[in-house]
């Protein structure tokens, strides 16, 4: 998935190295397995990705990786 475009319109460019509106996160639980030495591809693989837009502040989570659609997010504070 190259691009996003956001429900406000905004494009987001997905394809930047580093990604400047990607954030990768992990759960605790899934944290938890991991001890002393850890492996920075390996651990980016079990990442979870969220892109932030911009422009309106929107997330959009990719719970299950590109390849399913992302679940948008709306900051109270900002619905627009
Ligand atoms: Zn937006």
């Amino acid at each position: 998935m190259p691009k996003l475009l956001c429900t406000c319109n905004n494009i987001l460019n997905l394809q930047d190295i580093p990604c400047k509106v990607q954030y990768n996160f992990i759960s605790d639980v899934d944290y938890d397995k991991y001890h002393d030495n850890i492996n920075a591809e390996e651990l980016y693989q079990e990442m979870k990705i969220f892109v932030e837009c911009d422009k309106c502040g929107r997330l959009w989570f990719f719970w299950n990786g590109f390849d399913e659609e992302p679940l948008e997010y709306l900051p109270v504070s900002k619905q627009i």
